[in-house]
Formats: structure tokens, C-alpha cells, sequence
């Protein structure tokens, strides 16, 4: 018989699943808020000008495609380097940082946990409760045990803290602490700059491994203000791990642009750490493709381009923020009691909205309306034209 023929089908994936059902529906009125992506005010995908200009450039240089170095350009990584840590960056000065371009932030995350499989191989990794939904499973994939720490607070509707840092003084050291520098996935919940010095504290204290998923720079309130956990953490002096994804804030998503870097004690320990890393990545897709990061390359390194990016990335903050206060002022004009004010307050793409598995059913039977069932919506798919309609859906739900 067929070695498949015990073959389970495997759970869909729930926001994909969602992507699915939402596609089947024929209402024209319908409005997907449940997919993480960006979409402009006609409800498209962008591609921004800079991106264009940069691939434009590339196209008539139309360059030869052979294989990039295992962990990519260093015009790449450089660039990388310098849009987190900061160009001037005594880290980067000291030869402190190790990158390498990574297939968009998942795959970033994934070399970088299947390399801690083989530096901790006996440790936990902490994940905050709630968290993307993909960080469980690929941790999982790679060998490791996941447990959560505690993070939203859905009286608050912001964050724990006293809970999480509670948890974290608890931990096993050698323990792994995934953290996410802003614009939180799920809630829009982050910490401040206060907080995240508590947490270095308590990481060193404990003997911790940060690792930092860094998905949506630009998101909350600019590239620089956005960085501010890394800024604590590099001057903290710790080891820790930090996956960047510019499949948000370049809108390059199905190129799969990201990257992985670690900050090591010294060069030294860097080249070593690079070495088995190259290895990690030999064994899992040999090397990087190379449009995707030759693009956001280009855009870095030139004062042109990466002006006009900072701009449009700029935009997409706005309007989401926009967004944010728009559904918050329509709800509030239909009549609806609650108070969402904490819409406006949670930052990046996503709301936790509070809305509950029942209701986000109702707007999508009868609305068309998808959200995740959790009630995480995403402000971004929201735009002048479907506001109105998706806040007289939530307000007849509520
Ligand atoms: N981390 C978080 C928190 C995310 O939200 C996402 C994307 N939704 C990723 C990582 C993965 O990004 P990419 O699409 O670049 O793999």
C-alpha cells in the first residue's frame, strides 16, 4: 500500500485558513482584517516608489545571478547592521554583531533557533502569551520545549508587566526569552523604554538568552524610536539574538527579505559563532536569494532612496494610525458604549479588539467581515472606503 496512506491531514494554519474562506466569499462588501499585511487606501498591496526605483536601476544593470555568499552580501548585512543598531554603533565598531540575510523574519528565526538547538540544546524557550501564533511551532520544530510568560492583560489592555517580570526572575538560566521590540503580535501591546531596561535587568540577572523578533520597524513611531529595546539591549553588554523582517516595512513580502543577527562578547567570538552559523545555513537552503536583498541593499546605502523609503514607510504608519483613530471615533458616533479608546493606543498593524469568538462569527456570517477569533483585527486592511461599513458591523455586533 502507498506510504501515505496513514497520511493525517494536518490543522490548517489559522490565519492562511482565514485567508481561504475569505477569498470563496462572493459578497462584494466583504473585508479581510485577519492577514498581517499593509494594505493602502484602495485596499492594494504597495509597491513603494523606492523599491521600484531601485529595482529599475537593477534591471538595466541586469546582473549576473550566481550564488551569494551562505549568509549573503555585505552590502546586505552591513546595511542590516546599521538600520538596527545604528550607523555609528560602538557593537558594530567592535565587530560585535554576526549577520546573515535570512529568508524574510520566519526564516531568521528559524536558523537562529535551529543554531541555539545546538548551543542550548537542553533549554526552554519563553514565548509571551499570547505571540504570533508561529513562534510556538517553529521552536517546536527545531527540538525545543515552548512555554509562555505572562504579557497582555485584557482588563488593561495593555501589558502585564509586574506578571511578566515576575516570570521572568523564575526562569531556569540558559533559558530563552523571545521578545518582540515593537508593534506586538498580537495585541499592539509594547513596552516602554522603562520597562525594557527591567527586562535586561532581570535577562542578566537570571542568565537569559534574548532573542528579539524585530517584524515591524517603522510601524509604531519611526525607524529610530522603534529600535529602543535594541538600543538598551547593545548597551547592556549581553549576548542576544535579533531576527529583522523587511517584508512589512519595505512591502516586499513574498520576496522573503530578513535577516538574523547576533551580538557576541568579541570579533573573535563573532567569526567563530558566524562559522557554525554558515553551517546551520548550508544544511537548511545553502545560500540567500538574491533580488529581494539586493533591493532593500540598494535602498539603504543610497541617501536618495532611503529618504523616499523613510517617507513612504512614514505614510504607511500614518494612515494606519488614522485607522486607528477613525474606528475609534466611528464607534463611539454609532452610539457604542464601550470605551475604545485603547485602539488608538496599542501600536503597529494590529488590535486586540476584545471582541469575542462569537461576535467575530457574527461579522463574518453576516458582514463578510474576517477576523482572527481571538478578535486581533488588522487597521492596516482598513481604508476610507470600508470604515464606515466595518464600524456599523462591529457597533451591531457589539
Ligand atoms: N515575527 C512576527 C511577530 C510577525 O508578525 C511576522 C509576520 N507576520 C514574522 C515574524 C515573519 O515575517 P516574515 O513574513 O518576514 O517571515
Amino acid at each position: 500500500s502507498s506510504i501515505f496512506a496513514a497520511v493525517e491531514m494536518a490543522p490548517r494554519d489559522p490565519i492562511l485558513g482565514l485567508n481561504e474562506s475569505f477569498n470563496a466569499d462572493t459578497r462584494t462588501t466583504k473585508v479581510n482584517l485577519g492577514v498581517g499585511v499593509y494594505f493602502d487606501d484602495n485596499g492594494k498591496i504597495p509597491l513603494l516608489g523606492a523599491v521600484r526605483a531601485a529595482e529599475k536601476t537593477r534591471l538595466e544593470a541586469a546582473p549576473p545571478r550566481g550564488y551569494q555568499p551562505i549568509e549573503g552580501t555585505p552590502a546586505y548585512n552591513q546595511g542590516v547592521q546599521k538600520l538596527i543598531f545604528g550607523a555609528d554603533s560602538a557593537l558594530l565598531a567592535d565587530g560585535r554583531v554576526v549577520t546573515a540575510q535570512a529568508l524574510g523574519g520566519t526564516g531568521a528565526l528559524k536558523i537562529g533557533a535551529d543554531y541555539l538547538k545546538q548551543l542550548l540544546p537542553n533549554a526552554t524557550v519563553y514565548i509571551s502569551d499570547p505571540s504570533w501564533e508561529n513562534h510556538r511551532a517553529l521552536f517546536e520544530a527545531a527540538g525545543f520545549p515552548v512555554a509562555t510568560y505572562p504579557y497582555y492583560d485584557a482588563a488593561t489592555r495593555g501589558v502585564d508587566f509586574a506578571a511578566m517580570k515576575a516570570c521572568l526572575a523564575t526562569l531556569t538560566p540558559g533559558s530563552i526569552v523571545l521578545l518582540h521590540a515593537c508593534c506586538h503580535n498580537p495585541t499592539g501591546a509594547d513596552l516602554d523604554a522603562a520597562q525594557w531596561a527591567e527586562v535586561i535587568a532581570a535577562i542578566r540577572e537570571r542568565n537569559l538568552v534574548a532573542f528579539i523578533d524585530m517584524a515591524y520597524q517603522g510601524f509604531a513611531d519611526g525607524i529610530t524610536e522603534d529600535k529602543v529595546a535594541l538600543d538598551l539591549f547593545a548597551a547592556s553588554g549581553l549576548q542576544f539574538f535579533v531576527s529583522s523582517s523587511f517584508s512589512k516595512s519595505f512591502s516586499l513580502y513574498g520576496e522573503r527579505v530578513g535577516a538574523l543577527s547576533i551580538v557576541t562578547a568579541t570579533r573573535d567570538e563573532s567569526a567563530r559563532v558566524l562559522s557554525q552559523l554558515k553551517r546551520v545555513i548550508r544544511t537548511n537552503y545553502s545560500n540567500p536569494p538574491t533580488h529581494g536583498g539586493a533591493i532593500v541593499a540598494s535602498v539603504l546605502a543610497s541617501t536618495e532612496l532611503r529618504q523616499q523609503w523613510e517617507d513612504e514607510l512614514a505614510g504607511m504608519r500614518l494612515r494606519i494610525r488614522a485607522m486607528r483613530t477613525g474606528l475609534v471615533d466611528k464607534l463611539a458616533a454609532r452610539g457604542v458604549a464601550q470605551d475604545f479608546s485603547f485602539v488608538v493606543r496599542q501600536r503597529g498593524m494590529f488590535s486586540y479588539t476584545g471582541l469575542s469568538a462569537a461576535q467575530v462569527e457574527r461579522l463574518k456570517a453576516e458582514y463578510g467581515i474576517y477576523a482572527v477569533s481571538t478578535g486581533r483585527i488588522c487597521l492596516a486592511a482598513l481604508n476610507t472606503k470600508n470604515i464606515d461599513y466595518v464600524a456599523d458591523a462591529i457597533a451591531a455586533v457589539l
